[in-house]
């Protein structure tokens, strides 16, 4: 819930600094990795956006897929967890390359 009324925030901040319009729409970047249920969130954001200026502003979405490099082979592969381990060396030193990522990347405003 609180990650929902950063982003209402967040958003309602940046609408105000352009007038005080309404936000239309948000894009959200969110890594697999993140640990975000995006169906929880668009719920929470939703109710967290009642009676502010992103009240009714739809929230989209984008989910990235978790990347990750070996430190030890050099062998880059897709991470569904953050404990990962070398598929090519079975190496455990492996360093997060994207997937992390929660960023809001837009929002629309009513002209
Ligand atoms: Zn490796």
């Amino acid at each position: 819930m609180s990650l929902a009324m950063n982003i209402v925030e967040l958003v309602s901040a940046k609408a105000q600094d352009a007038g005080g319009q309404r936000v239309t729409s948000v894009e959200l970047e969110a890594g697999t990795l993140s640990g975000v249920m995006v169906e929880a969130l668009v719920f929470c954001f939703e109710a967290a956006a009642r009676n502010t200026l992103a009240e009714g502003a739809r929230l989209e979405v984008r989910e990235v897929e978790g990347c990750g490099r070996c430190q030890g082979c050099g062998h880059s592969f897709a991470l569904d967890s953050l404990l990962a381990q070398c598929p090519q060396c079975g190496g455990y030193g492996v360093e997060t390359l994207q997937g992390r990522e929660l960023k809001v990347v837009s929002l629309t405003v009513d002209e």
